[in-house]
């Protein structure tokens, strides 16, 4: 096939170099054997039939993209980390993960030791065929166990039991991955402090290498939407959800825990390498139903349902004309302006522990940070949410419950460039 590059690449600055230096690539598997309460992602029950035609798809884009994001030399650009993201990922067979995998490194030069994590549900992967996911490349697994509560789990529409979050971990070990991350919800409707405590208490005797903790978010056009607009479902009020969040915090640091995001802990040495990527607001090709990609100040993503993706990709294999976008799969092409894309990486590194690099940020726009938000962020400085040491600025303890208040000050109020 004949394809371009990216046209955006070519109108890049000087700047974007320092984003484009590398990517990661995020591959989006969209298939469910049942769709959750409160999920909104891009996810379908009831479509594993299109999953070879899908991977085939799939495999063609990862292709088409690793042809239009060469570097300046016409080189395959470098991929640091490769991600599994869902839907069930872990619904693919060892053969299908390792023949996209082969597609990513033959499209990308992607680094020998590159982080490369799938994401599992425990009751949707064949644990015994767990060694051959790992021999196929992925060295990371990412499980949504979401409660140790069996009333919570079967509440949320979860297909799997505390139980089986545990045969899933094991199962994990034994085929020796040694880069586990569990994902857990807390102020669910209906959960007490107890029993959060208790989901803490059995995920820490798993000893995962990494842990990410997410408060409930009520999203627009889930069944859980519905249920709280009729009435029928009350939300945790905002106390109850600090006070979860605050315990863990305790808790996960006595054990040993880095906070080293706003939702996320892990062992020293294992934070999660793709998405400190999105927090660095650094390059991302996301590929797949819905993928949206951040490349030289651009925002691109994928159409949503499956046969439309499927049907796309092979229309552009097929035409081969790659010269203007949209193009492909994707459906729509945001231009990011230099104002904003400042702001959003100010905003996703102080999520950081780290906080944001005065110097990182001097370098790659060839301005201050200081002088940039000093007006935006004048009335929250005196309130002690920001601090700076060490050439870094970061939310303070007491910001970190706050951060949102200093997010919403940084993003440009006057037209962008
Ligand atoms: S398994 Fe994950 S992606 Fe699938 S419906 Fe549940 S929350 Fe959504």
């Amino acid at each position: 096939m004949s394809v371009t590059g990216y046209p955006i690449a070519e109108a890049s600055d000087q700047r974007d170099a320092t984003s484009l230096d590398s990517v990661s690539l995020y591959l989006h598997i969209p298939f469910c054997h049942a769709k959750c309460h409160y999920c909104d992602f891009n996810s379908y029950a009831g479509m594993l039939g299109l999953r070879e035609q899908y991977v085939a798809a799939l495999r063609d884009e990862i292709a088409l993209a690793g042809l239009r994001a060469r570097d300046a030399a016409g080189q395959p650009r470098r991929c640091r980390t490769i991600f599994f993201g869902g839907g069930t990922p872990s619904l693919l067979t060892p053969a299908q993960i390792a023949l996209l995998l082969g597609a990513a490194r033959e499209a990308f030069a992607v680094d020998g030791a590159a982080e490369v994590t799938m994401e599992a549900n425990p009751g949707a992967l064949e644990y015994e065929r767990l060694d051959e996911v790992r021999a196929a490349g992925v060295n990371r697994l990412s499980m949504g166990a979401q409660s140790f509560d069996p009333a919570l789990l079967r509440w949320m529409g979860r297909i799997h039991s505390p139980e089986e979050i545990e045969t899933a971990f094991g199962a994990a070990r034994a085929a020796g991955f040694d880069n586990v991350n569990l994902d857990f919800i807390f102020a669910l409707p209906g959960q007490t402090q107890a029993v959060w405590e208790d989901t803490l208490e059995r995920a820490l005797a798993l000893a995962p290498d990494h842990l990410s903790l997410y408060n409930l978010i009520v999203e627009e056009g889930t069944p859980l939407y519905s249920w709280v607009a009729r009435g029928k479902v009350r939300e945790v009020d905002e106390d109850t959800a600090a006070d979860m969040y605050e315990h863990a915090e305790r808790r996960l640091a006595a054990a040993g825990y880095e906070h080293y995001e706003i939702s996320n802990w892990a062992r020293p040495g294992h934070a999660c390498q793709h998405n400190l990527t999105y927090w660095r607001n650094l390059a991302w090709v996301g590929l797949g139903a819905g993928g949206s990609s951040f490349y030289a100040r651009h925002r691109f993503t994928n159409v949503r349902p499956i046969r439309d993706y499927i049907a796309r990709v092979a229309a552009s294999v097929r035409e081969g004309d790659h010269s203007a976008l949209p193009a492909g799969a994707i459906v729509e092409d945001e231009a990011i302006g230099r104002e904003l894309e400042m702001a959003e990486t100010a905003m996703l590194a102080l999520r950081l522990a780290e906080g944001l690099s005065l110097a990182d940020f001097a370098a790659r726009y060839g301005q201050q940070f200081w002088p940039t938000f000093e007006r935006r962020l004048d009335d929250v400085r005196p309130l002690g949410l920001l601090e700076e040491a060490g050439g870094r600025v970061r939310l303070t303890e007491h910001g970190r419950m706050l951060g949102n208040e200093v997010f919403a000050r940084l993003l440009p109020d006057g037209d962008d460039d």
